[in-house]
Parts: structure tokens; C-alpha cells; sequence
């Protein structure tokens, strides 16, 4: 088949990379002109490994992770640790290690694999044509492509999302702002193998280990939506935000470089069943976006894009069968971790003092046992167990 993918983020590129590996006429447009990624660096949980693996990406991805073999939640405030525990147990159960890895080169590596010559940057999709037979993607170029699919892997703010469900969608704010980035790993801040997260007044400070001798490291601060976004200002901010936090914390807020710091305001989209229409067929945050919450996004993208393009192998009824199988199959689960992000992100975010005050008292009581039920529960049900 001929194919269009719009948007060359993690899903698109990785439907990209799987079609062509099946044999497929397979071009990338995407509208920017260089991919900046709006996050620095991204856990990608074993569900989301193993899509990579199955990818045939294993060594490059495994060189690309940090190795987090502990977890630990510490009170923000006087950096009493609230729970620690290894992460081996979860490992062995699900059957591979989860990997944090900067964005940047998350996405090169998987340019590099799709090849870059097939990759048409600083092209906009601004229409969609379905013929029956075939469809066709009006670009910002001024050209027209004819395709047998067009894959909108657009992101959150969809153009073919709006084509499929004939509206525009509004994106829920979820109630807080993070800022993320990296910086070297300094062993006074976070042990070196650790996902560390402090948490106290509904806020949370996180740090992963990711390749390089780097952390990645977020902080995240309930506020209205629509405050100002000026990088001269952000630790002046974090400090303030932060004060009365412990030492470690604010040696992390000294160390941050403003400059390579993004600021994201947070939110999501309330699941929609309806992920194709014709030729049309979304997938990743253009079908689902979620709060970070639980560190599923991408992975769910990742997920997609095998469901897709295995559906479009197997079965050969007609293309609608194909499309409507991938939907069945993707929609509910991936609608599911949605929502438990949403939940995740209430609690952590102190929605409600009551509920957030009594986790932080869970915390203090936890051997990990609950914590890794739940990130387990978030990894089985991909479509590679
Ligand atoms: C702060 C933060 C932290 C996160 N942490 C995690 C995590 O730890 N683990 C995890 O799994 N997920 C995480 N996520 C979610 C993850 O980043 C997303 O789910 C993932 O990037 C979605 O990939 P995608 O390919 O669907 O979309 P995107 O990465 O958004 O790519 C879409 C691409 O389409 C392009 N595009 C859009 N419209 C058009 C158009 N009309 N024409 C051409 N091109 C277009 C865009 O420029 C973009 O490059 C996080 C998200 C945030 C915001």
C-alpha cells in the first residue's frame, strides 16, 4: 500500500518503520522544520521496550537507557525517605527492564531506522480528501499526496482527529505545570540507579537515571493555566514554589540549566472511541492524550503502532476490517490508562487535600508491594506479553 504518515513523533515513526518492514510504500510528513520534543527525556516502561524490541531495536534502545533499579518516595520537605525498594521483582514479572531515555535521542534513533530520506519536515497537513479508493493529504506545500491510508500520528492538537470525528475536541487542563530537563547525575541529590521522587504540598520533584551519566528530572506544581512562560524566571520560581523543601531539592533547582528547561502545562482528552473514518486512521496522542502520570503516552504510541500495522498484515478482509480491528482492540485499554493517569495525577496533585494527604501516610507504610501491582497493571495487556 501506498501510505502517509502525518507527524513524525514516537507513533508515527514506529508505524513507519513496522510498514516498511512489511513491505510498504511508506512517507513521513511533518510540520515542523527541526523536531524539538516537548519533554527532555521520557520512561519508556517495559510494555513500551518491548515494542521497541519487537522493532528490532533492543541494542540501540538498551544503550539509550538509564538503569533504574530502585524507587524511593522521600518527603520533600526533610528528605525523610517514605519508602524504598528495589525494582527486580517487577522486572522478572513482566519480562523486561524499563528504560528512561531523552527524547532527542529517542527520536533519532528511530529517524535513523525509518530512514531520513523518507521523512518530509516542515510539511503541514491542512486537508483530508477520501475518495473511496483512495485519499489524499493536502499539504502546506501546496501539493496533494495520493495514498491507500493516510495515519494521522498528530499529536494531541490532531488535524485527522477533527476529520475522523467531524468536531474539534477541547483538551482538559489537569491542574498543574511541569517543568523538566537534565542535568549530571550528582549521587548528594538522588542515588545513581533510582527513580527518586519527593513529594509534599500536592508537588512532586522526580528524578530517573537515563544514559550518559544524566538525570532526567521534572518538577511538577499545581497552578492556574495560562501564567507566564519566561525561562529568566523559572528557578526564581521553582525556588519559590519550593521553599521550606530539603536540601537536595533545592541544590537540583541550582543546578538546572533555565535555557534547556521546558515548561508544559498538563493536560488531557477525554476518551473518544473513534479512531478511523475511510482511509483515515489516528493513532498515539492524536487518539489518546493523556497527563504523564503514570509515564504511559508514549508507550500506549508504541502499542499502536504494532496493533496497526499487525492488523493491517493479518487481516485481509478489506481495509475498514483492519482499521476497525485496530480500534477494538486499542481503544479500550489504551482509554483505560487515560483515565488512571487522570486519577494518578488527582491524588498526586492534591485535587482533594484529604486523598493526597492520606497517600503520603501509605507512603510512609508501603514496602512497594502496592506501588508495583499498580505499574505492573499499567504494562500487562500490551499486545506483546
Ligand atoms: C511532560 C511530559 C512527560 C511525559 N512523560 C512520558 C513518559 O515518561 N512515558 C511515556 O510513555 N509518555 C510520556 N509522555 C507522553 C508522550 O510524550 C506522548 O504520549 C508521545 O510523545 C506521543 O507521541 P505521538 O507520536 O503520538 O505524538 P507527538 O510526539 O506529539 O508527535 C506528533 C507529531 O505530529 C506533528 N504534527 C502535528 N500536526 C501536524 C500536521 N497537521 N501536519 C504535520 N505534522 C503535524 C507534530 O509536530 C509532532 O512532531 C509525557 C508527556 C509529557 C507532556
Amino acid at each position: 500500500m501506498r501510505i502517509v504518515i502525518i507527524g513524525a513523533g514516537i507513533g508515527g515513526l514506529s508505524a513507519g518503520i513496522l510498514l516498511k518492514k512489511y513491505g510498504h510504500d511508506v512517507t513521513v510528513y511533518e510540520q515542523v522544520e527541526k523536531i524539538l520534543p516537548v519533554g527532555a527525556a521520557i520512561s519508556v516502561w517495559s510494555n513500551g521496550v518491548k515494542c521497541l524490541n519487537y522493532m528490532g531495536l533492543q541494542t540501540q534502545v538498551e544503550k539509550l537507557g538509564g538503569i533504574m533499579d530502585r524507587m524511593a518516595y522521600v518527603d520533600g520537605l526533610n528528605n525523610e525517605i517514605m519508602t524504598q525498594f528495589g525494582l527486580q521483582s517487577l522486572i522478572d514479572e513482566v519480562g523486561q527492564r524499563p528504560y528512561p531515555v531523552s527524547r532527542a535521542e529517542l527520536q533519532n534513533m528511530l529517524m535513523d531506522e525509518f530512514g531520513r530520506e523518507d521523512i518530509h519536515l516542515g510539511v503541514r497537513l491542512i486537508g483530508i480528501e477520501d475518495h473511496g479508493d483512495s485519499i489524499t493529504a493536502e499539504l502546506s506545500n501546496g501539493t496533494k499526496v495520493e495514498a491507500d491510508l493516510l495515519i494521522g500520528a498528530d499529536g494531541t492538537h490532531s488535524y485527522a482527529r477533527e476529520y475522523i470525528l467531524g468536531k474539534k475536541v477541547e483538551r482538559r487542563y489537569a491542574g498543574y505545570v511541569n517543568w523538566n530537563g537534565l542535568v549530571e547525575i550528582d549521587e548528594s541529590i538522588a542515588p545513581a540507579d533510582q527513580w527518586t521522587t519527593f513529594v509534599g504540598e500536592g508537588k512532586r520533584v522526580s528524578l530517573m537515571p537515563i544514559a550518559g551519566n544524566r538525570f532526567y528530572f521534572f518538577f511538577d506544581v499545581p497552578l492556574p493555566v495560562g501564567l507566564g512562560n519566561d525561562k529568566a524566571e523559572y528557578k526564581t520560581l521553582l525556588k519559590e514554589y519550593f521553599a521550606g523543601w530539603c536540601e537536595p531539592v533545592q541544590k537540583l533547582i541550582d543546578q538546572i540549566d533555565p535555557q534547556r528547561t521546558n515548561r508544559v502545562e498538563i493536560h488531557d482528552i477525554e476518551p473518544f472511541y473513534e479512531w478511523y473514518k475511510g482511509r483515515c486512521v489516528i493513532l498515539g496522542d492524536a487518539a489518546h492524550s493523556t497527563t504523564p502520570d503514570i509515564g504511559q503516552g508514549g508507550c500506549q504510541a508504541l502499542e499502536d503502532a504494532i496493533y496497526l500495522t499487525r492488523s493491517l498484515q493479518i487481516n485481509t478482509n478489506s481495509l475498514a476490517d483492519a482499521l476497525q480491528r485496530y480500534q477494538d482492540m486499542r481503544s479500550p485499554r489504551a482509554n483505560e490508562l487515560v483515565l488512571r493517569a487522570r486519577k494518578r495525577c488527582d491524588v498526586t496533585h492534591m485535587k482533594d487535600e484529604a486523598e493526597t494527604t492520606a497517600w503520603y501516610e501509605e507512603l510512609r507504610h508501603e514496602d512497594g508491594e502496592r506501588i508495583m501491582k499498580g505499574i505492573i497493571s499499567n504494562i500487562i495487556g500490551n499486545p506483546l506479553d
